[in-house]
């Protein structure tokens, strides 16, 4: 009996039974979380990292678009992980006038799965244990923390922890139905549907971003984002409360094939989007909540990997302290939490959030009529101040597209 005791413990593989932190996740904001505490407590914490799978070996639904600044600011830009650099966007309307933004170096295609391998070293070289073949089935409030229901090698154990960061996605229900979270941010807010395809034989430029507006694309858009110089990544997101009836796989099929006969579809994949900000705690009884699963995507443009960084990173600061406190102020931590978000951040996604419908209501008369008059512009023309001016004379509402694009 004692044996068999032995043996689940060494199947299931985990170094102990308890832990200060487990972070559930490891997505970019996972990884970040664990990194971070790892990173500020060193071996002084038990920190462990789990998830289902190994966040570098299967397929990522993402078209890996980041402003290369923005990264620069939380993560060192290694050659390693970047498929290739952005010098632009393209803004595309639904007659297909294009207007471009050109500004060199702007932003980065990423290859997630090395992007993620990079921090996964980083926290495991900080002391944190990561386990990237185990299901979380359940988080349970105890007295002392929370119980962790895990299962690995189809083992099942359960896992203790005083502290919590969830970073489990979009589309996750760890954190449902557990009363002392009762009015935590629950990352559904905004939840909507994305879906691309890899494909060659599109033409386009290696360091543009393509996007495509207007009622095909309806309370969303569609994009081009290129990869390796041959191969695209081509999809769109449409806003939650649009019916179509024609499924996202059939409409995506038939984009491509009216406007682009000659490319070849290698693989198609879909996934959630948490674009919606909202007030709601991000902490409460020692559990911290951080990146989709705390619903930090930017309402318009749907980035969501830096964003997700930096929460994680918010998350783990938090956790730091929280452990630190002997629980007179562990509250006021929690609290704070939301605070701290919402000034680096969240606040101006709650703008964004605000401007969504209007900017959704832009017509593709509008559309048309804005992107006609900047594609005359010469490139070297097309300063943002000159844009903002156009746009305005042409149609105020298209000034908040703008200017969430290019935050
Ligand atoms: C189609 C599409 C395109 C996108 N394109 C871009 C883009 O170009 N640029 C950009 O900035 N953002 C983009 N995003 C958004 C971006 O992908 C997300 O915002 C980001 O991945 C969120 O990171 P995260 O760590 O919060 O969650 P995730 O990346 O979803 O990670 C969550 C992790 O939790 C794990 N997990 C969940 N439940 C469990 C469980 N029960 N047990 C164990 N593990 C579990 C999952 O396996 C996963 O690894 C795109 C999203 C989609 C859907």
């Amino acid at each position: 009996m004692q044996n068999n005791a032995i043996f689940c413990l060494e199947m299931s593989n985990f170094a102990q039974k308890e832990y200060d932190t487990i972070v559930c996740g490891a997505g970019p904001a996972g990884l970040m979380a664990a990194c971070t505490l790892g990173r500020l407590t060193g071996t002084a914490r038990r920190v462990l990292l789990l998830d289902k799978k190994a966040p570098w070996k299967e397929p990522i639904f993402c078209a890996e678009a980041v402003s290369a600044d923005r990264l620069a600011a939380l993560w060192p830009i290694d050659p390693a992980f970047v498929r290739g650099r952005l010098s632009g966007i393209y803004f595309t309307s639904p007659k297909r006038y294009r207007a471009e933004f050109y500004s060199k170096n702007c932003g980065l295609i990423l290859n997630r799965a090395l992007f993620h391998k990079s921090i996964a070293d980083a926290a495991q070289n900080h002391g944190v244990e990561c386990h990237f073949d185990a299901l979380i089935h359940k988080l349970e409030r105890t007295e002392s923390g929370w119980n962790v229901q895990v299962s690995q090698g189809g083992e099942s154990v359960t896992l203790t922890a005083k502290t919590i960061i969830d970073a489990s996605g979009p589309s996750c229900r760890l954190t449902r139905n557990i009363p002392c979270l009762e009015g935590i941010e629950t990352g559904d807010t905004d939840l909507e549907s994305g879906i691309f395809a890899v494909a060659d034989g599109i033409e386009h430029s290696p360091e543009h971003i393509e996007l495509f507006f207007g009622s095909e694309f309806q309370d969303g858009y569609g994009w081009i984002f290129p990869r390796d110089g041959k191969e695209v990544n081509i999809g769109f997101v449409l806003g939650k409360s649009v019916k179509n009836g024609e499924p996202l796989r059939q409409k995506l099929m038939n984009f491509i094939a009216k406007n682009y006969p000659k490319a070849t579809v290698k693989a198609v994949y879909g996934g959630m989007i948490a674009c919606g900000q909202s007030n709601k705690p991000l902490a409460k009884c020692g559990l911290f909540k951080a990146g989709d699963a705390a619903s930090c995507v930017n309402p318009i443009s749907r980035s969501g990997i830096v964003e997700s960084l930096l929460s994680g990173k918010i998350a783990a600061e938090a956790v730091d302290q929280w452990l630190k406190d002997s629980g007179e102020n562990r509250g006021a931590i929690e609290e704070a939490t939301l605070a701290r978000w919402m000034k680096a951040l969240g606040k101006n996604h709650l703008q964004i959030a605000n401007a969504k419908a209007g900017f959704n209501s832009i017509t593709d008369e509008q559309f048309d009529k804005a992107a006609k008059r900047l594609s005359r512009l010469p490139r070297e023309k097309q300063t943002l101040i000159r844009i903002f001016w156009n746009v305005l004379w042409s149609c105020p509402s298209v000034i908040w597209k703008m200017r969430s694009f290019l935050r």
